[in-house]
């Protein structure tokens, strides 16, 4: 029982399964599918149920049914919305596919967003983590976004500052403000800016372009070194259902970081401006002996242990069984405690 009227663009007991790419079976007693800010304004009345927003569904675990109203995100709209001798700015919809929007500005002549490319996801999600590939995040990109604040049905802009942009992590989820769909992304406005570098430090992504003899890639290149590196990586969801990296890379303190090197002296340690050490949680899992092994009907991805994979049938209760294993094991092992990156409901 709502206790409330719904908008008549809502529906009853829909099923998840194909609603995220974990393919988690399970239902949501109520769904509604967003294309505009007045419809967002429309189911603040019905704010007595729980309330959840979803982009692609593609970092999301449903440990079961979803007892409340899920809002899907399909603002859509991608623009070029000015210009001057620094940068260009791009304003895009919450609801659009990121890499698509990737791809459309490297295709306009407007690098800038090249190793984020094939991230999966929409447009607003990417602020809510900072999603970061590469050495590149969205922060380096974000001008400013348009959230509306469901309790007011006002439209505020956030810019950098206000956003709190840090490691995978911004003010949406320092704040809970993603988990009670308190605050809802409805666009985002990207700064490119035209004085263009290319970033390929990192390994995977020179040796991709060593092997194509690239040595001065223009950001088209960058895109497509990165898309191949991914492929190779990572599975297709559509194929081998997962949701990407699924758990943090853990930040120790530095004497940590030390301490785990005598014992370990291949442990990746990426250091950090602030002191702190970051460690690669697929690196970590690998050598807990989790990689390429299930558990159930669910498993780490053999050819990158960071992603948890559903081999087919699995159910909410399996994934986090898993998550709690693997857990277990890199903690007793290193003394490290990861925690998952998708949201779990
Ligand atoms: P990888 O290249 O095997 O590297 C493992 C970890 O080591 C990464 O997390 C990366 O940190 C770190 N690292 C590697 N080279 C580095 C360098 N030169 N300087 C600093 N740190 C370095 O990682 P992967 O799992 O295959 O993923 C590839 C990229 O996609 C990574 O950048 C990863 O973060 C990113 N990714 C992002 C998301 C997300 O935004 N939610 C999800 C999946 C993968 P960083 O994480 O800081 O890059």
């Amino acid at each position: 029982m709502t206790g409330m009227q719904l908008p008549e663009f809502v529906q009853r007991d829909v099923e998840l399964a194909s609603r995220t790419t974990l393919a988690l079976p399970g239902k949501a007693t109520f769904w509604a599918e967003i294309s505009n800010v007045d419809q967002l304004r429309q189911v603040v009345g019905s704010s007595a149920l729980r309330r959840f927003v979803l982009g692609s569904g593609s970092n999301l675990v449903f440990s079961g049914d979803f007892d409340g109203l899920l809002l899907h995100m399909a603002i859509g709209g991608r623009e070029l919305i000015g210009e001057d001798d620094d940068a260009w700015y791009v304003r895009a919809g919450a609801g659009e596919n990121w890499h698509q929007l990737v791809s459309w500005t490297l295709e306009q002549g407007w690098p800038g967003l090249e190793n984020l490319a094939l991230i999966p996801g929409t447009v607003g999600a990417a602020p809510i983590q900072n999603i970061g590939a590469y050495g590149l995040e969205v922060a380096d990109r974000f001008l400013s976004l348009e959230a509306l604040d469901m309790p007011s049905g006002r439209l505020l802009r956030l810019d950098r500052t206000a956003c709190r942009f840090a490691y995978r992590d911004s003010v949406f989820k320092q704040q809970g403000w993603h988990l009670d769909a308190c605050r809802v992304i409805t666009r985002v406005t990207f700064r490119l800016p035209k004085a263009w570098q290319p970033l390929t430090a990192y390994t995977d992504l020179a040796a991709e372009l060593d092997r194509q003899q690239t040595t001065h890639p223009t950001a088209q290149e960058i895109a497509a070194a990165v898309i191949a590196v991914r492929r190779r990586k990572l599975p297709d969801p559509t194929v081998v259902p997962n949701a990407g990296s699924f758990f943090h890379n853990p930040l120790v303190d530095g004497v940590v970081a030390e301490r785990l090197r005598w014992t370990h002296p291949d442990l990746p340690c990426y250091p950090q401006p602030d002191g702190r050490v970051k460690l690669a949680a697929g690196w970590l899992i690998e050598h807990s002996g989790w990689k390429g092994r299930d558990l159930g009907c669910v498993g780490m991805y053999e050819k990158q242990a960071l992603v948890l994979v559903n081999r087919g049938g699995a159910q909410g209760a399996e994934v986090i069984a898993l998550a709690r294993a693997v857990q277990a094991d890199v903690r007793a092992r290193f003394g490290v405690e990861l925690t998952p990156e998708p949201v779990i409901l």
